[in-house]
């Protein structure tokens, strides 16, 4: 399919120029298939009739110059896409482990965990407009491969998203308060401000100092080399099957 090919700046170096479109996530993790695309205001405003947005061959957009959408396709992508079709294929073929909320345990092996932490901070570029100049240290560390400086108040999260019909959200920048009922009152017992991105089989959050609480943290990974392998790494994450709109939401 022929894209015309926009010219504005691009979110991770800056530069102007010809930008290229991203598929986010990679095309070859589940993102090649038509979607409707609702708005904000198709899903809150209008709710009765949404019209939503026909995209073809599957979400993105163009946000990165050809270089920073190549180079770091290259260096991540495919690390991500493996991690997707094993959890993607396991989800698929696994029963519901019956616990409240239900969870899922998966054993990866010979994977670069670095590397899957960086594709994902790539998404975030796409994801959020105007992430380069609030977190500037993000840009060196997916342009280059071997950076490991993460800032501080910066945190990624995940779990497995995989329901009949998920949501694919894209949430650049929301709040979300955890409420829990105590007797009859009702207390406010964690918040965060977080960015998220859902498309199964994760859901990924980028959350600043506040984290998000009831996901797993993947920041650690940043402690990996660039070409250092776990040799087998577990995750046990919280499967969300994405029938809510709302940001952070494990419905
Ligand atoms: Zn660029």
């Amino acid at each position: 399919m022929s894209r015309l090919r926009p010219v504005g700046y691009c979110r991770i170096c800056g530069r102007k120029g010809r930008l290229s479109y991203e598929h986010v996530p990679n095309r070859e993790a589940y993102n090649k298939r038509n979607v409707i695309e609702y708005s904000w205001n198709d899903i809150f405003v209008r709710k009765e009739n949404p019209r939503g947005r026909i995209i073809q061959g599957g979400i993105g957009a163009y946000t990165l110059c050809e270089k920073c959408n190549n180079e770091t396709g290259h260096w991540y992508g495919g690390e991500y896409v493996k991690w997707a079709r094993a959890c993607f294929e396991f989800l698929n073929n696994r029963t519901p482990s019956g616990l409240d909320p239900d969870e899922a345990v998966i054993t990866l092996y010979d994977v670069h965990p670095l590397r899957f932490l960086k594709q994902v901070v790539v998404f975030f570029f796409s994801v959020q407009p105007g992430l380069a100049a609030t977190r500037p240290a993000l840009v060196p560390y997916v342009l280059d491969r071997y950076e490991k400086n993460l800032p501080e108040d910066c945190q990624f999260f995940v779990n497995f998203y995989f329901g009949t019909r998920p949501k694919l959200r894209r949430w650049p920048l929301a709040g979300k308060i955890t409420i829990e009922k105590r007797g009859s009152l009702l207390l406010p017992v964690s918040n965060s401000v977080l960015s998220e991105l859902t498309h199964p089989p994760f859901a990924l959050v980028m959350a600043d100092k506040t984290g998000f609480p009831g996901a797993g943290m993947i920041t650690g990974f940043t402690n990996y080399d660039y070409d250092q392998q776990a040799k087998d790494l577990t995750l046990k994450l919280r499967v969300v099957p994405g029938e809510s709109s709302l940001p952070g939401s494990f419905e």
